[in-house]
């Protein structure tokens, strides 16, 4: 199944919707039709209260995505590649290529969302007060999504990292102490703090009967995964400083025929010769690259039918780099790409590779050593 829907583009940037947004999309439109709107209006008719449920969830869904415009807009002006924003259960999300890279630009971006949805909440508000005696229904949508939009502020606001609150307190420490890691350490820390606060309210609420309490923790639960997430994320980074490709490719690669069967390449070549990464070529020419995690993500029972050919990342997916390229570009690329491996090209031959597993092997090896 597709897991996420591309809807449109703005400002040059993909807005896609995940499976999970349709959940929360319906939920909402079912609780306030069913319950938020009949509690308040018992005089409206049937049809009106899910009209008007469903009008209000979309602008819900538009409230958050402007959210998340706000903050990549901010992060474009200032140069950060913005590749897309995804909608999924938990509102949104904006993936913003590289980490910022001075506090006071990680402040101001930072602030923008919050404050967007500060500001929808007061426009929904003066639009519900100006609309009273006009349309009951629509008076009483927009004081809700004024409601949601303060609540989708204050929440934000939460000093954990990585939630909004988290990133300002994570740029007033760098600020301060001029150290990203540790600031990404401690706000981390704040917000598996908030995190637990959360999953504890959950488990009080559903003790107390209300079932609305389930959301808390599954809040919580997920926002303790994400500040951990995003602290190893910046001492992956941190690690890889300064690091070249040349340092990290491996240049004893061995070159086999893409006709290899996938069984033999495991019993003659990685077995018996201990290597885990290879050259595909034709004669002289590059096909593409095989490395352990290709065979790995191969169903063994299809290791005797399947050529190496088959499973290799061919040469059109792979992006050759250079000697001196950046370690967390190649990294990033890998993972934004999902491949396991580039080429290190130096004047039009490949002198080396580099796969993901060495990097990561790279990273281990330096913090086990703590340098
Ligand atoms: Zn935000």
């Amino acid at each position: 199944m597709k897991h996420s829907w591309k809807i449109g583009k703005i400002a040059g940037i993909d807005i896609h919707i995940d499976s999970s947004w349709f959940v929360i999309f319906i939920l909402f439109t079912w609780v306030l039709a069913t319950s938020y709107f009949p509690q308040q209006y018992p005089e409206w008719q049937a049809g009106q209260f899910w009209l008007i449920g469903l009008f209000t969830s979309l602008l819900i869904f538009a409230s958050v995505l402007i959210h998340e415009l706000a903050h990549s807009l901010v992060a474009k002006l200032q140069g950060e590649e913005v590749r897309r924003i995804t909608l999924f259960i938990l509102g949104g999300v904006a993936q913003i290529s590289e980490e910022p890279k001075k506090p006071w630009k990680e402040l101001t971006m930072a602030l923008v969302g919050p404050s967007a949805s500060m500001m929808l909440a007061f426009g929904f508000f003066i639009m519900s007060f100006l609309l009273s005696g006009f349309s009951e229904p629509l008076k009483a949508s927009f004081m809700y999504l004024a409601l949601i939009n303060f609540v989708l502020a204050v929440f934000n606001l939460l000093p954990g990292f990585p939630m909004d609150g988290g990133r300002v307190l994570r740029a007033l420490i760098w600020q301060v102490t001029g150290d990203l890691k540790k600031a990404t350490h401690i706000a981390s820390r704040v917000g598996q703090g908030v995190a637990f606060l959360l999953l504890f309210l959950g488990v009080f609420q559903i003790l107390r009967g209300n079932l609305g309490g389930f959301w808390l923790i599954f809040v919580g639960w997920f926002l303790h995964s994400a500040a951990v997430r995003g602290y190893h994320q910046v001492t992956v980074e941190s690690t890889l400083n300064g690091v070249r490709a040349k340092e990290l490719m491996r240049e004893d690669f061995e070159r086999i025929s893409g006709n290899t069967l996938v069984q033999e390449l495991v019993d003659n070549y990685i077995l018996h010769k201990k290597e885990r990464v290879f050259l595909v070529e034709d004669g002289q020419t590059l096909q593409g690259i095989v490395c352990l995690e290709d065979v790995k993500a191969t169903p063994r029972e299809k290791w005797n039918d399947m050529t190496v050919r088959e499973i290799m990342t061919p040469k059109e997916k792979l992006e050759a780099v250079s000697p001196d390229d950046d370690g967390i570009k190649i990294l990033n690329s890998l993972t934004v790409k999902d491949i396991h491996q580039v080429p290190v090209v130096e004047e039009g031959k490949v002198t080396g590779i580099i796969c993901r597993s060495d990097i990561l092997r790279y990273i281990k090896l330096r913090s086990e050593l703590g340098v």
